[in-house]
């Protein structure tokens, strides 16, 4: 028994069934149950909520979200070894969580579901979990299906997520993250809280979607941010070359110096200078 649930201990799930942990997987489990609740509870009320799981592994996370009242969970899972110990927390909640045996990035939530608020929770593969955000990021058509996203990252990439102009951290992802959500760090966790404990420190990070994010097209923005950090020491009037299009016009359409360089930035100058290269007005919302 443990302290959520009558479910037995996650150090018996996993030695019952041989869950020893994977790098090639990215497999950093999450063994204390009050610190899943923790998570958990910082995902906001659960209660009729549906949360896509990222990587349930041997389930510590997944019993938190259902033990605090997730509708239902969609745990999506790659490790064959990890389906039996979700199949006896699935026994536990009846009706309550969908095991997905399969690859996440080639998973599309959207057939599972609807209906019911929907969000995302997980203590995610870290090889994988840049390329998770940025798909979640860029989904059409906006807002999303999902009304949250409550990720584990490496502190280093929660860092880059939300940066602001000016820092260090500040980038592409930084943009895409500001344009489109409302990101924050909501606090770290210990190395030491994983077995077996990564060589860095972890952090959770909230993403809440903007109903109605500076209208631009998505592509565009992507195109001017990766000209621009490419080049990320040089002024953009040199930088913004590589668009193939005059930058000192471009920037001073955005109303931007064209001394500046990416790092000054904000996520509305990057809108306005793909506004002004796909030649879209000022002032339209998405
Ligand atoms: N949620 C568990 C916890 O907190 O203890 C495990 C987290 S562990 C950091 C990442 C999990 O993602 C592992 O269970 C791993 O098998 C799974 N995983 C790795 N790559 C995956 C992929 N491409 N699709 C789905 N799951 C994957």
């Amino acid at each position: 028994m443990s302290a959520i649930d009558d479910l037995p201990p996650l150090r018996e799930v996993i030695r019952r069934h041989e869950l020893s942990a994977k790098k090639s997987l990215g497999q950093n489990f999450l063994l204390d149950l009050n610190l899943t609740a923790r998570i958990a509870r910082a995902a906001g009320p659960l209660e009729g909520v549906d949360v896509v799981e990222i990587g349930p592994g041997p389930g510590g996370l997944t019993r938190a979200l259902l033990a605090q009242g997730a509708r239902r969970v969609i745990a999506v899972e790659r490790d064959e070894r990890a389906i039996g110990a979700l199949e006896e927390i699935a026994a536990r909640y009846p009706g309550r969580l969908a095991i997905v045996a399969g690859d996440a990035l080639a998973f599309d939530p959207r057939r599972h579901v609807g209906g019911a608020p929907a969000r995302v929770v997980a203590n995610l593969p870290y090889n994988i979990a840049t390329a998770l955000l940025v798909n979640w990021l860029t989904l059409e058509p906006w807002p999303p299906w999902y009304d949250r996203l409550v990720l584990m990252f490496q502190r280093e990439v929660a860092e880059r997520i939300v940066a602001l102009p000016g820092s260090k951290a500040y980038g592409r992802l930084a943009v895409l993250a500001g344009w489109r959500s409302e990101a924050r760090i909501l606090f770290d966790i210990a190395a030491s809280a994983f077995v077996p404990p990564p060589n860095v420190t972890s952090s959770l990070v909230s993403l809440i979607p903007r109903a109605n994010p500076l209208a631009c097209e998505r592509r565009t923005l992507e195109q001017v941010t990766q000209a621009a950090f490419g080049q990320r020491r040089k002024m953009l009037r040199q930088s913004l070359k590589s668009l193939g299009r005059d930058p000192q016009a471009l920037l001073a359409t955005a109303g931007i110096d064209p001394t500046a360089r990416a790092e000054d930035v904000a996520v509305a100058g990057f809108v306005a200078l793909a506004r002004a290269l796909t030649g879209q007005s000022a002032s339209r919302r998405a």
